[in-house]
């Protein structure tokens, strides 16, 4: 065996592609010669432009999963591609380490049951300490699986929403709230669990539905004065009846009354029916019918007036206890009679707010009724549910019961049922700033419809933002009320909050609970002590700051509004809402924050399950990318469906096409490298330009090439309006089937000959590769930047060494409009037609590609035919047939056995499948030729060693007699210097390898 050249590229690329290896390798590159940062300091110094981003922030409360992960791909994505186009980009990482996800995380480390618990048993100074704990920890694994991800992001300039510097930048937003009256605290109904003892914003509540089981009764309610009068009324939620107040009707609708055995009832007309048939009642008579408005006024009995003596205070109220009209009352389900709880309901509420009746709200902070609640109290809100229902039955009140399944709001992070309760809180009032919002929403490019109407649409709701938490472990809200006079006082700095405080803070002081607390302020008005209100903010709030809190103000001017970003779509509820309501805030300007906000959708499992603990069916980055290419998995994420659309995530498919297409990218730089370093090509010397002025391009090239400056087109425009997947469908097209299946077949054949004569014209087809596959290369850098960054080290790089250090410091790729050519891209259009024309013909008479035919006849217009006629040399080698023949109408007759046809629009193909003895020669040689082929590759030859030898034995007398005359074309096939026949194996001693050939055993050696 020879090897024929010293730089033996199996050094550079292995014979397969190992991505996991490979990734390796290049992930010690990035970090032993500093490319991020290096990429960094680049773009400060030069670039066509600045785009300001900030990172929406993970939490730092568990790993990170491929729903995390697919979005950070897009994000790198995008910085690797703008980085290439010149700009410089504030790609810094960004932790979100406050609020109640990290305290439950932390709850559960430290096995304690509730915030009761934890204060008497952990205490706050602790407990703050061990949530640092649980966010360094978290913080680690992120960044290793970014690491593996291959992520460029500016870690050293991250931002963390703990530290004081933050916290202060975050202030200013609460400042200039407070100075517009934005601020303040409100008695307002908000969602509160009773797990976690706090409230939960109204953009919290939309993340977790869940379905529950819940009690649904009908029940009635007398009617005062009246003989045997009632109101039907159904709830899901028994327990309000004990915070119930007054009952509403539609005022425009039509009511019934109607006889049940000796009672009246009273409900909406259009119910009747269905109602009366759910309770089982067959015998009822229709008394009357009266508009809702006629209804108002009406006094009803308290059921439970007997046992909550707070209830017979409340009714002396001439309002408590009647029928008020409400156009909220739905009339279409139950029986269009509601009765309300202001203090468990945000629509009952505003309608005792409206009439001046007090809110009734016995709960204590795990949410049991107080003593307020007489026989009630002491019961949990929910568990009342069953005592109301007894309670009702006891009086004769209850209709019905029953257990119904339905979606119900659920805590996001402790999945306990919420209760609606009237609470005192504080308030950002953004109702009072939605028209603002809702036009600088209306201003923001949202790539695609769907997510930027749901985005929308939750705006218009524009409710109050409830920022107050009861909770430790969460940026402090800075008013500090006195005690003797009630003032209040907004402090936006540490520095000013020391110069107010009354104590010396302590050395280990920091702007959390319970250090803050401590510090109590003199009031400005009557001289009095001012206490901190107990609240700490919403972990919205937090991130929502970052555009104003992780910059300076200097880099605030000048990177916001930053240009793009990207978030699962569950954040239009979440951190697209905070930092537009924050930002209109501190501006006071209809302008959101962000240029362009891509929402991308949920990952789900392979079977499109929702990914959960309970199901097991989480992937985590880390093991996943211990045992798959990153380079795969982004390929993979991106190529899969559109960005908006929910994606299953299947880990067996990695390894199929994903895999192929990123393989053939590598195969195809293998196959360029070991053939262009044989010949000594010099891309410094070869350019294409030189190959253009020895006229050694030809056609195939120059399609070639003109495919190309399409493919960069259109890669670039879709991936800059997001349009990933159709972006990858381009790649993926034009690696394997324009390049590898069209492109080389038709040059393989010219590079297997080392004539001299002949070789400006390899060189040329190097060139050509050359441009084509760097470019390429370019390309996938921001999908597949390990992959890239290899071949750019392995084969760009050893061939020309003025290059840049690394391929993240290339420029982006442009069209360019000489090398496209139309006419010729249609011509080939049709070449390809036509090859596949007589693929299938060949298919249909059962003759493989690679057995030569003599004839194939051509039916196709003079325009089609002449454009086949200037790429005859290439059509002939992919077709691998000898000659064509172009006629414009089929022939009238034709020898059915011995014409193969096939056709499709506007062409036809006739091939001649007759095979003399000369073709049925070549046949069996190239059919030989590939076996041995494959054995080289699998012996780890390199396609340009030159074999000493060839062995080939057992094949039966007929195949050998037909082969004789093609043995020196078969030698110059496989490149060896001989190829020998032998009848028998034992005729020569050799390492043979078995091989089956058209159903027969034949055995192969080479040496
Ligand atoms: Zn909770
Ligand atoms: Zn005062």
């Amino acid at each position: 065996m020879a090897v024929k050249f010293k730089a033996d590229s199996r050094r550079w690329l292995t014979q397969g592609y190992n991505p996991l290896e490979l990734e390796k390798e290049i992930r010690e590159f990035w970090e032993t010669n500093q490319i991020p940062q290096k990429l960094i300091q680049l773009r400060e110094k030069t670039n066509v432009g600045i785009l300001g981003y900030v990172e929406g922030p993970p939490t730092l409360n568990g790993v990170q999963h491929v729903g995390h992960a697919r979005g950070r791909v897009m994000k790198d994505l995008r910085y690797r591609m703008k980085a290439m186009q010149g700009f410089y980009v504030t790609f810094r990482a960004g932790w979100d380490c406050q609020g109640l996800p990290v305290e439950l995380e932390v709850e559960r480390a430290l096995g304690v049951k509730n915030k009761k618990e934890l204060l008497e048993r952990v205490g706050e100074e602790r407990f703050v300490e061990e949530c640092k704990k649980t966010v360094m920890k978290y913080y680690r694994e992120w960044r290793s699986a970014d690491r593996k991800l291959g992520m460029f992001m500016d870690y050293d300039k991250a931002y963390w929403t703990y530290l004081d510097k933050y916290i202060e930048r975050e202030w200013q937003y609460l400042k200039r709230a407070w100075e517009q009256s934005l601020l303040g605290e409100g008695y307002y109904v908000v969602a509160y669990c009773p797990h976690c003892q706090t409230s939960l914003s109204n953009a919290e509540v939309g993340l977790g539905y869940e379905e529950v089981d819940d009690p649904s009764i009908y029940f009635k309610l007398k009617v005062r004065g009246a003989e045997n009068e009632y109101f039907i009324v159904w709830t899901t939620m028994p327990f309000t009846i004990i915070t119930d107040m007054m009952m509403a009707v539609h005022p425009e609708a039509e009511y019934a009354k109607i006889k049940v055995n000796d009672e009246t009832w009273v409900l909406t007309k259009g119910r009747v029916e269905p109602i009366m048939q759910k309770l089982g009642v067959k015998d009822y008579k229709l008394l009357e019918v009266m508009w809702g408005k006629e209804l108002k006024g009406i006094k009803y009995e308290y059921p439970f007036i007997d046992t909550v003596p707070k209830q017979r205070e409340l009714d002396e109220h001439p309002l408590v206890h009647t029928v008020v009209c409400e156009d909220f009352v739905d009339i279409s389900t139950a029986t269009g009679v509601v009765h309300l709880s202001p203090g468990n309901g945000e629509d009952d509420f505003l309608a005792a707010q409206k009439r001046d009746i007090p809110i009734y709200v016995p709960f204590d902070n795990e949410c049991r009724f107080t003593t307020d609640a007489g026989e009630f109290s002491g019961l949990f809100a929910r568990d009342a549910d069953s005592k109301v229902a007894d309670e009702l039955r006891k009086r004769g009140l209850l209709l019905s019961v029953e257990t119904v399944r339905h979606e119900y709001p659920t805590c996001w992070r402790s999945h306990h049922k919420l209760v609606w309760l009237a609470r005192r809180e504080y308030f950002l009032w953004t109702d009072r700033v939605n028209e603002k919002v809702v036009t600088a929403a209306e201003n923001v490019n949202f790539f695609f419809d769907g997510p930027k109407n749901r985005f929308l649409s939750f705006l218009k709701e524009g409710k109050p933002w409830c920022l107050s938490r009861e909770r430790v472990w969460g940026a402090p809200l800075p008013v500090w009320v006195c005690e003797k006079c009630g003032d209040k006082t907004l402090v936006a700095s540490k520095k000013e909050l020391f110069e107010r405080a009354l104590e010396t803070p302590s050395q280990d002081f920091e702007l959390h609970k319970p250090w803050v607390d401590r510090l109590t302020l003199k009031c400005e008005k009557c001289g009095g002590v001012m206490k901190r209100e107990p609240f700490v903010l919403d972990c919205w709030h937090d991130s929502g700051a970052s555009p104003y809190a992780s910059f300076t103000d200097e880099e605030f001017e000048k990177y916001v509004p930053v240009d793009f970003l990207v978030e699962a779509i569950d954040q239009t509820r979440g951190w697209a809402n905070s930092l537009l309501l924050e930002h209109v805030i501190l501006t006071g300007k209809a302008e959101s924050p962000y240029k362009a906000f891509l929402f991308y959708g949920f990952v789900l499992d392979e079977k499109g399950r929702k990914m959960s603990k309970s199901l097991g069916n989480v992937i985590e980055m880390n093991p996943l990318l211990e045992r798959n290419s990153a380079d795969v998995c982004r390929f993979y994420m991106l190529w899969k469906c559109s960005p908006t659309d929910s994606m299953n995530f299947d880990t067996r498919e990695l390894s199929k096409r994903p895999y192929q297409v990123l393989g053939t990218l590598y195969h195809l730089h293998r196959f360029l490298m070991q053939n262009a370093e044989y010949d000594n090509f010099n891309p410094r010397e070869h350019t294409l330009k030189w190959a253009s002025e020895n006229n050694a391009l030809k056609s195939p090239d120059h399609w070639l090439l003109s495919k190309l400056q399409r493919v960069v087109r259109e890669v670039t425009e879709k991936l800059e309006v997001c349009d990933f997947q159709f972006a990858m469908a381009e790649l993926e097209e034009f690696v394997v089937n324009v390049v590898s299946r069209q492109y080389i077949p038709v040059v393989r054949r010219e590079l297997w000959s080392d004539d001299p004569e002949t070789l400006n014209r390899r060189l040329a087809v190097y060139a050509t590769l050359w441009h084509v596959l760097k470019t390429l290369t370019l390309l996938f850098n921001p999908v597949t930047p390990y992959l890239s960054e290899a071949m750019y080290q392995r084969v760009y790089k050893q061939l020309d060494k003025t290059l840049p250090e690394s391929v993240n410091f290339e420029d982006w790729p442009k069209p360019d409009k000489l090398l496209q050519d139309k006419a010729l891209e249609q011509e080939f259009e049709n070449l390809i037609q036509s090859v596949s024309l007589v693929y299938s013909a060949r298919q249909n008479a059962q003759l493989k590609r690679r057995w030569p035919l003599q004839k194939v006849i051509v039916v196709a217009p003079k325009k089609v035919q002449n454009a086949l006629k200037n790429l005859e040399e290439a059509f002939l080698e992919l077709a691998n047939v000898k000659k064509v023949e172009y006629v414009e109408k089929p022939p009238e007759e034709t020898d059915e056995k011995r014409w193969a046809l096939a056709l499709d629009e506007g062409m036809q193909v006739l091939l001649d499948t007759s095979r003399d003895e000369s073709l049925l020669g070549e046949g069996v040689m190239r059919d030989l030729a590939r076996r041995v082929q494959a054995l080289r590759k699998e012996l780890g030859f390199m396609p340009t060693d030159i074999l000493d030898g060839v062995h080939v034995a057992e094949l039966d007398s007929e195949s050998v007699r037909l082969l004789k005359p093609y043995l020196s074309d078969m030698a110059e096939l496989v490149r060896t210097r001989k190829v020998y026949v032998h009848k028998e194996r034992s005729e020569v001693k050799a390492e043979w390898n078995e091989r089956r050939l058209d159903g027969k055993t034949v055995y192969v050696a080479i040496e």
